[in-house]
């Protein structure tokens, strides 16, 4: 336990790191946390009005000041300093939450605190202290262990999404990633992205024995298992020799971009080949004349930033220094803000559509409202999961728009069946599907 004095006060000199796996590490940030709520409401700049002003769906569900990051905080440090244990609804708090970062860049317009990192690095100590993650996590861990996967689906039948006349490479400079749930649940994604890829003529190969990605191990705080993923993930792909890796999901780009380098303690430069998303590949493709939206998709359309590629996604550094006075840290920390995030390119897809009528939501970009799928939440608190995309739906229809489109298949997923228990009639797209109709003929 912390020393009081130090606690209180830290004396320069005081060692400071962004290890996760010490929950220490974040006691100052959880201390200096001082209840504005700037994580909670979208900023001001930008407030949409009443109607669309939370950013926390954790907050905006349960309504008490617990289960904002404030609280979060507050919990967080009386665990972290011995002078809380570990009961129920302490554990329910936090796994009760996306992870989705939106209040990470809230705090971060005023204050300098790793809201984020806490969060990850309380859950890391809950599993430690024997206590987390929730059952329905440890289904999921032990259908990762025995499948690869996390829905327990036949390992052989992974890559039976491979659509008819198309044959990836055995070798080649970019490798597709599909994840579980383009593999297993939306098919049509991972089809659609080797589509667009055979359109533009992009030799591409699939990794030899792909293997779920661990985020939902690393999430709820499974940081060995989460860690074995990573070695055994990365090593895979460094002795292919690609020179790229392209998801189509979301969580699967966090991973391999922030959250690898983050167990391997490595910078996100150093994974030895470059991650993108299938954004990222196709915007480049677009704008270099290489891939043409011809068909025309005449619909009033709006787009959802998935968490995972937007605020989530700024490269990962592994960081060691001393906090002075003032929590002034030396060297100097280059915070991630969420700014690195993919947000023009997705954008200046659908733009590049005929037909396309893109209308923006109040919240976007940084300010975005999560899915709430993500991270755990979907599997352990299904009703959070549905009032969060039920709430976004609200959004999506505020705006006038008739077709939503993400770029994550938790997202698409979370949307389409909050479409579904509303019965609405907005349409729920991933960003691939859209691509290719428009490519179609080009495929
Ligand atoms: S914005 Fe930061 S300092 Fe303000 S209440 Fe939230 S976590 Fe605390
Ligand atoms: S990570 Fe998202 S859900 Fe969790 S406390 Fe922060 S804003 Fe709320």
């Amino acid at each position: 336990m912390a020393n009081e004095s130090d606690v209180r006060y830290y004396k320069p000199k005081t060692k400071f790191s962004l290890d996760i796996t010490d929950v220490q590490n974040f006691v100052y940030d959880m201390s200096r946390c001082i209840k504005c709520k700037g994580c909670s409401w979208v900023d001001h700049t930008y407030m949409p009005g009443t109607k669309f002003m939370t950013r926390c769906p954790s907050a905006t569900k349960y309504e008490f000041d617990a289960y904002g990051a404030y609280g979060k905080m507050r919990i967080g440090h009386a665990l972290a300093e011995g002078v809380l244990e570990w009961n129920e609804k302490a554990l329910e708090v936090l796994y009760a939450c996306t992870l989705c970062g939106a209040c990470d860049v809230g705090c971060k317009r005023n204050l300098d605190l790793e809201i984020e990192l806490s969060l990850e690095s309380l859950r890391v100590k809950a599993v430690k202290d024997g206590i987390g993650p929730m059952p329905a996590h440890k289904k999921i861990a032990d259908n990762i262990e025995k499948h690869h996967n996390m829905a327990a689906a036949p390992h052989k039948k992974r890559t039976d999404w491979i659509p008819e006349g198309i044959t990836p490479s055995k070798k080649a400079d970019v490798l597709y990633f599909a994840g579980c749930t383009a593999s297993y649940v939306n098919k049509e994604i991972a089809q659609s992205t080797a589509k667009i890829l055979k359109a533009a003529n992009v030799d591409f190969m699939l990794m030899p024995d792909e293997w779920c990605c661990g985020n939902t191990l690393f999430s709820v705080g499974m940081i060995d298992e989460g860690k074995a993923q990573a070695l055994r993930n990365v090593e895979a792909v460094r002795k292919t020799g690609a020179a790229t890796l392209l998801t189509s999901c979301a969580e699967c780009y966090r991973m391999w971009k922030v959250d690898y380098p983050k167990l391997l303690n490595i910078a996100t430069d150093d994974l030895g080949f470059k991650v993108v998303h299938l954004v990222e590949y196709v915007d480049g493709m677009v704008k270099s004349g290489a891939l043409k939206m011809k068909n025309t998709f005449e619909t009033r359309m709006t787009y959802h930033d998935a968490c995972s590629m937007s605020r989530l996604s700024d490269p990962w550094t592994p960081y060691e220094g001393n906090r002075g006075w003032m929590g002034c840290v030396e060297p100097r920390l280059k915070r991630r803000r969420g700014t690195g995030g993919i947000y023009a390119q997705p954008r200046d897809i659908l733009k590049a559509i005929p037909g396309v009528d893109l209308l923006e939501m109040p919240r976007m970009r940084e300010n975005a409202f999560c899915c709430g799928a993500g991270r755990g939440v979907k599997e352990a608190f299904p009703d959070l999961a549905r009032s969060s995309a039920a709430h976004r739906l609200e959004e999506v229809k505020d705006i006038g728009a008739e077709t939503l489109v993400t770029a994550c298949p938790w997202c698409k997923n979370n949307f389409a069946q909050a479409v579904k228990a509303a019965g609405d009639d907005v349409q729920v797209l991933d960003i691939s599907e859209v691509i290719c109709a428009s490519i179609e003929s080009q495929a």
